[in-house]
């Protein structure tokens, strides 16, 4: 059937979500504002406050079927919004910067395309995850559900690019977007005068050999796939110039386009703080934060999304590289089947987390039309 869509509708929950903009972990008034929007569709149930302040919405039909969901991420950043919008943001140094609100307003636009008629079988679940930049919120999300005691078959889920043309429906088998983990070392020496190293331990050798190896190591380990890692930050000592440092951080992003390369650089990484911190008599620790597994379409998932896009007649690419960029969706093939897409926010956009971004709204109805395309692939409605 035809997607009678009222974009306009759309269009102005998606400036109110923009103009109330909540960083992670804070999205209180924005689930508010989206259970409002759902309200008025009478989904049979709603979750609210599902690991953190996410939202949860079920749209049954009349017989059993298939459990399919669809994920909308609810967090902006702290980025001030620094461009002339009607919609801009309230929230001082806080704006929608990577397109959330319109991740919303699309999945949000799936629940009056479903009551456009009446569901004939299987259940339909708008996720609207917090937390997603920070990667906290698709693991709580998973929790929640199990919690909950619902089982999905598929979830699906899309983020806007900037770099494709408007509308265009980017996706392709394998990897999407790549794994990656914020290692934290630290190391433990002894101070002493910096006129006498000698009665110290410094952990300064150690630092700069982990950091040398770290930064080449796609070039010292055969990768299967592109695998990266990239020293963010590292601190030494203290401004003292009469002493000789005794403590040392080092932080660095861990990427990599298959979880399997993210376990061998995980591996190499470990043993090589092991051997350096034994070599130099250092106590050491290793944390991890932020970590994003691989988000990755299996060949039926790609399938579906294609024929899914060709049913509603959407502009589908295949796209022949994944993204080096990391996204929490990864989290949820852990406890379910998945398929991830991207929506094109124009060639000639500022980039995303770049504070002149804005999400663009022409292309909420193209994201609403796949979306539509995927509910008809499984004989929803
Ligand atoms: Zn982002
Ligand atoms: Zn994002």
């Amino acid at each position: 059937m035809d997607l009678k869509l009222d974009v306009e509708e759309l269009v102005s929950l998606r400036h109110r979500l923009h103009a109330n903009a909540e960083v992670s972990n804070q999205e209180e008034k924005t689930s508010k504002i989206i259970i409002e929007f759902l309200e008025k569709f009478k989904p049979d149930q709603i979750w609210q406050n599902v690991g953190g302040f996410g939202v949860i919405a079920l749209f049954k039909g009349e017989k059993e079927g298939e459990n399919i969901g669809f994920r909308a991420d609810l967090d902006a950043l702290h980025i001030a919004e620094t461009i002339e919008l009607e919609y801009g943001s309230k929230t001082p140094h806080t704006a929608h910067k990577c397109g959330h609100d319109g991740h919303m307003a699309m999945v949000a636009g799936i629940a009056p395309y479903l009551r456009q008629k009446k569901m004939k079988k299987g259940n339909v679940y708008l996720v609207f995850q917090p937390a997603e930049e920070t990667g906290e919120g698709a693991a709580r999300i998973n929790k929640g559900l199990r919690e909950l005691d619902i089982q999905l078959d598929y979830l699906f889920g899309l983020h806007n690019i900037v770099g494709y043309p408007k509308g265009q429906i980017l996706t392709k088998k394998g990897t999407f977007a790549a794994a990656s983990r914020g290692m934290v070392i630290k190391l433990f020496g002894k101070t002493s005068h910096a006129a006498e190293p000698e009665y110290g331990i410094s952990p300064v050798m150690a630092m700069a050999e982990i950091t040398t190896k770290m930064t080449i190591v796609h070039m010292i380990k055969p990768f299967s796939d592109l695998t990266l890692a990239t020293v963010i930050h590292s601190e030494l000592g203290e401004i003292a110039f009469g002493t000789s440092p005794g403590y040392g951080e080092v932080r660095i992003t861990l990427r990599a386009m298959k979880d399997k390369d993210m376990q061998e650089l995980i591996e190499y990484a470990e043993g090589l703080v092991k051997e350096q911190a034994e070599k130099e008599q250092l106590d050491y620790e290793i944390s991890y934060t932020e970590t994003f597994p691989a988000t990755e379409n299996t060949e039926e998932a790609f399938q579906i999304m294609k024929n899914a896009g060709e049913s509603v007649k959407v502009d589908f690419k295949e796209l022949e590289k994944p993204f080096k960029w990391s996204e929490d969706f990864g989290q949820y093939k852990l406890q379910m089947k998945t398929g991830f897409f991207g929506i094109g926010a124009g060639e000639n956009s500022p980039h995303l987390h770049d504070e002149t971004y804005d999400f663009p709204d022409d292309i909420i109805e193209s994201g609403v039309n796949m979306y539509a395309g995927l509910i008809n692939y499984f004989k929803l409605i």
